[in-house]
């Protein structure tokens, strides 16, 4: 349920109807906007008086909703979400490109790869050191000593890292990464999610291969549940009969999630397609249809690398995509 307050609604009024609200057993989720402050209500509202709400002076309406996620559902918060990593910002008109390889290999690759991206404009580094592999048989990364070559990276090029986790026991290990990525194959792994949800962090959350948005969205409210609120969404393709392309990029998923919810939206055009030289094409694709930034893959020798190499763009590769990605940023700007 929401409820939307008048604009001359004083502090005092609005923190007495919190209170009842809480004392009718919800929890309840402030949003101020630029003209309305809305309550969105949590929980069982079903004994809640909409008509004596509506006579209450402070109030201009009241709405149930029945869609079952409430905290990122943008009816609660109707303004975009921005989320900050470090000095920078994500949503609400504010773009970030993430980039880097698919796993760190050694120091030499990560440094030189984060320096590469960098100079092109990237400005979030992005590595797995966990990696989950189909086979146990291929690398599985370099584990606790990727996320110190991350940091040692972060450290020289000044950009914040995002890397992926695949077991809560690993939080500890993240303590200093900026952005904890959920992959794929995690996106309904409801414990580590409530895990994430205890943190004060931004998660960003990848769709599930065989997962519908909503699907999606109830995985964010997972995490927004336990009070972390800081979730990036990330649309990175999704099984369908395809089989030219590694999985089907579902580019639609951007304007409706955006209806959907006020959280940021990625796409990752890397894992989306699973071809170099499709990822250009998609990435400026992406940027046309409003996402809030990508995610890609380079390497500095895609033909040696440990993971992902037929996907990965080269360093000049990414400077070209970065460039035509930017004036397609600079076309759509209202
Ligand atoms: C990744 O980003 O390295 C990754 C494994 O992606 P996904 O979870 O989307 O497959
Ligand atoms: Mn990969």
């Amino acid at each position: 349920m929401i409820a939307v307050l008048k604009q001359g609604a004083t502090k005092q009024q609005i923190d007495n109807l919190c209170t009842w609200f809480k004392g009718q057993g919800l929890d309840v989720h402030i949003s101020e906007g630029k003209f309305y402050t809305v309550l969105g209500l949590i929980g069982d509202t079903s004994k809640i008086d909409v008509d004596m709400l509506e006579d209450l002076d402070i109030i201009e309406s009241v709405k149930r909703i029945s869609d079952p996620f409430k905290s990122s559902n943008r009816k609660f918060h109707p303004e975009d979400s921005v989320i900050s990593i470090g000095d920078l910002e994500i949503g609400g008109g504010n773009f970030q490109m993430i980039a880097g390889p698919c796993s760190v290999e050694s120091p030499e690759q990560i440094l030189e790869v984060a320096e590469r991206v960098k100079a092109s404009g990237a400005s979030i580094l992005r590595g797995g050191a966990f990696k989950p592999r189909t086979s146990p048989y291929d690398f599985q990364g370099l584990k606790a000593d990727g996320i110190e070559l991350l940091l040692e990276a972060k450290k020289r090029t000044g950009m914040p890292i995002i890397t992926e986790i695949m077991n809560a026991n690993h939080i500890p290990l993240f303590e200093n990464v900026d952005i904890i990525q959920v992959g794929a194959r995690n996106m309904q792994n409801f414990e580590l999610l409530k895990e994430l949800g205890k943190l004060d962090k931004p998660v960003l959350l990848k769709r599930g291969l065989a997962n519908t948005l909503k699907e999606l969205l109830m995985s964010a409210e997972y995490i927004m549940a336990g009070g972390n609120e800081k979730v990036i969404l990330c649309e990175r393709g999704i099984r369908t009969f395809e089989t030219y392309t590694r999985n089907t990029l579902d580019l639609s998923a951007v304007p409706m999630l955006r209806e959907l919810t006020h959280l940021p939206i990625v796409v990752d055009p890397s894992h989306a397609t699973g071809m170099a030289r499709l990822v250009k094409p998609m990435a400026m694709a992406a940027a046309a249809a409003g996402a809030d930034g990508l995610m890609i893959e380079v390497h500095n020798d895609p033909s040696k690398a440990l993971c992902d190499g037929p996907q990965s763009l080269t360093p000049e590769q990414f400077d070209d995509v970065a460039k035509r990605v930017r004036k397609i940023l600079e076309v759509i700007k209202e």
